[in-house]
């Protein structure tokens, strides 16, 4: 890789796994671009950056939307020339019981968690391709993409959905040095889990993973950082589990 500073573009980066994600690559020494529709939040992670020392910028983006997403891939290459890293990691999570479907629900899940991700690995493989460089796109899957649980019917679609479309794209552009590799996170303590919070399941959830305590968005971070590097080069179509052993045991 050139002595460049790369580009990277996160995705839901106004909050939990996409701000800390932001604020490492950044404290890396990365060009962040801070991707998300919540501008209020971005612009935290932004200033968060700044003070301590690093170089980022806030986009306004719905990932349902394409032309949104091809437009952000285009403001990032206008500012800084390139793009590196694609970072699809935007996501929501509402109940969608099968017994109780709601289609506003089902569609709005489908459409950020499943059709953002695709927006995404679109639009930043087609830039990449366009300007010859190496790149790497990194997609939040789940545990729950390969693991049931009861009431999040179209979320669990969603996250196989993003399994398998990291897989067929690291497949295709294998031959452009473009690489596309899935995380799983586990059960993560963010406001997407909130609502389970709010129930009294935390402990219940945090009982499966390994330690007893439920993973940090900064740990996932950091394994999505370890993913991006060149070193990390033979993990390609793979599904890099960050979940402290969620799915390992019973
Ligand atoms: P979070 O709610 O803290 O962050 C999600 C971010 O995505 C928010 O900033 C939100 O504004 C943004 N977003 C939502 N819809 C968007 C859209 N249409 N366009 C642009 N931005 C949008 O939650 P998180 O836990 O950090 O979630 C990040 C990813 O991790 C999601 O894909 C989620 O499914 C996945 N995940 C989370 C957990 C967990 O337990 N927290 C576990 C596995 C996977």
């Amino acid at each position: 890789m050139s002595n460049e500073k790369r580009v990277a573009v996160i995705t839901g980066g106004a909050s939990g796994i996409g701000r800390e994600t932001s604020l490492i690559f950044a404290g890396k020494g990365d060009r962040v671009i801070v991707a998300d529709y919540n501008e209020a939040g971005g612009k935290e992670t932004v200033a968060l950056i700044e003070k301590n020392g690093g170089e980022a910028a806030f986009i306004q983006v719905d990932v349902s939307n394409y032309e949104s997403v091809e437009a952000l891939v285009e403001q990032t290459v206008q500012q800084y020339g390139r793009i590196d890293v694609m970072f699809n990691n935007a996501g929501i999570g509402l109940p969608t019981p099968v017994a109780a479907l709601d289609w506003d629900t089902y569609h709005r899940v489908i459409n950020v968690n499943q059709h953002g991700v695709a927006h995404g690995i679109f639009a930043a493989s087609k830039k990449m391709r366009e300007l010859g460089t190496k790149g790497v796109i990194i997609n939040t899957a789940s545990v729950f993409g390969f693991l049931a649980s009861p009431g999040s019917f179209a979320y669990h679609a969603t996250k196989g959905a993003v399994i398998m479309m990291s897989k067929s794209a690291a497949l295709e552009l294998a031959q452009y040095d473009i690489r596309v590799v899935a995380v799983a996170p586990g059960v993560v303590d963010t406001p997407i889990i909130q609502g389970y919070k709010d129930l009294g399941m935390a402990d219940e959830m945090a009982h499966k993973v390994m330690g007893g305590k439920l993973t940090q968005p900064e740990a996932v971070a950091k394994t999505v950082y370890l993913v991006s590097l060149e070193e990390a080069e033979a993990i390609n179509g793979s599904v890099v589990m960050a979940d402290q052993g969620y799915a390992s045991f019973k």
